[in-house]
């Protein structure tokens, strides 16, 4: 008895568990909570644009590299040179070589090599490999440096086992801050170097956001969200200031044979400050994003325009209301809302059944509508539904 009791009680939680997960997979609107000054989609919003699909890459090994992900920009595979050219002279051909392995590598007294694409914020990927023969210590061993941009130096050095200030190992933000750890392999096997850039971004002289950087090493964080100052400098500090939205990416020659490997980069999304919708935006930019979403909707409910069914258009122009109260939108609502209802009371009895769910359906609308004050409370038609569903006893479970 004992058993089966709660049995029945499991089996209830059980259901509800999938009637909730159900609804939230279906991804119907009138939902939850709706949108505000902050956000300019409701919570679990069906609407909200779903996230493009990646093919993912595969991991590198120390032995090899691994392949990109499908939306990576490619800057070396291993074949050639064509996307890189001489930072010195400008755009002249470069003396940096494809060695027998595959990898590009640093001609020391060459000068820096970059690319000839001009990119700003990145996921970047690079594989660099001191030489293995250990020459030189401190800033001496296995020194080059990737620069994002040509700006902001993230340090390759051999630190394996090679003290050197804090502020120049390998992975700092040279000068401004070292890295967390120090995960790196053994001179001649290949780090792997994931950075997340964000570059400066400044309106009329004024700094809307510094700019950071993320890396990782060998899968290991050592820059965490750091800051940015001004363009690397040596011995003396660089102040912040307004730079490019673009530059190439450079990697230095400081005179050791450095490889590289596996270099690819991916676009990043907007940020607030720039026109993107991640995070908390001004409420300005929801307003203008909101009615951008209210216009899209209501242009998609025209499409489902139906003589013989009009509640597909009339629920999607309700859905528009929930991102901008535009008033011929509520006006047409509660002209096809009236028809529809009036058509529904004017049924036969035995016809009316029929009906339940889309009644229902437009009644769980109003309430939302009016819950979350985007009609008043008291819109009549809202009432005059809620009062029909009451008759018909279609409110108990
Ligand atoms: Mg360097």
């Amino acid at each position: 008895m004992k058993v089966s009791l709660m049995l029945a009680a499991f089996g209830a939680v059980l259901a509800m568990a999938s009637a909730s997960y159900a609804a939230a997979s279906t991804g119907s609107p009138f939902y939850g909570d709706p949108p505000d000054d902050q956000h300019p989609w409701a919570i679990h919003d069906q609407n909200r644009p779903q996230p493009k699909v990646v093919t993912p890459g595969t991991f590198s090994t120390p032995q090899q590299p691994g392949k990109p992900p499908s939306d990576a920009i490619i800057l070396f595979d291993g074949k050639d040179l064509l996307k890189w050219e001489a930072d010195k002279p400008e755009g002249g051909p470069t003396k940096w070589i494809v060695n027998k392995d595959g990898a590009m590598e640093c001609t020391p007294g060459s000068g820096y090599i970059r690319t000839k694409e001009k990119f700003g914020d990145c996921q970047l990927h690079i594989e660099w490999a001191a030489p293995k023969d250990v020459k030189g210590d401190s800033q001496g061993r296995g020194n080059s440096g990737i620069f994002p941009m040509g700006l902001f130096e993230v340090q390759v050095l051999d630190n394996f086992n090679n003290p050197t200030y804090a502020d120049g190992f390998a992975a700092s933000v040279y000068g401004v801050n070292p890295p967390a750890a120090n995960p790196l392999r053994a001179p001649g096997e290949f780090q792997v170097v994931d950075i997340i850039f964000r570059r400066p971004i400044y309106k009329d002289g004024k700094c809307l956001d510094p700019g950071y950087m993320t890396v990782f090493i060998n899968g290991v964080l050592v820059q965490d969200h750091a800051q940015l100052e001004g363009p690397t400098g040596h011995m003396k500090r660089t102040k912040p200031g307004p730079v490019a939205d673009k530059g190439p990416l450079k990697f230095q020659d400081h005179g050791n044979p450095v490889r590289f490997r596996n270099v690819w980069y991916r676009e990043l999304p907007l940020r607030a400050v720039e026109g993107g919708t991640d995070g908390p935006i001004s409420a300005e930019a929801t307003t203008a994003k909101r009615k951008e979403i209210a216009a899209t909707v209501r242009q998609d409910a025209a499409k489902l325009k139906d003589p013989a069914s009009p509640l597909p258009e009339l629920l999607r122009l309700m859905e528009s209301l929930v991102y901008e109260k535009d008033e011929p939108t509520v006006q047409k609502v509660q002209q096809m809302a009236e028809q529809y209802i009036a058509g529904v009371k004017k049924l036969p009895a035995d016809k009316l059944g029929a009906k339940k769910d889309d009644v229902k359906r437009l009644n769980a609308a109003f309430q939302y509508l009016t819950k979350f004050n985007l009609l008043p409370a008291t819109f009549a038609l809202k009432v005059e539904i809620e009062n029909f569903v009451k008759e018909q006893g279609w409110d108990k479970k």
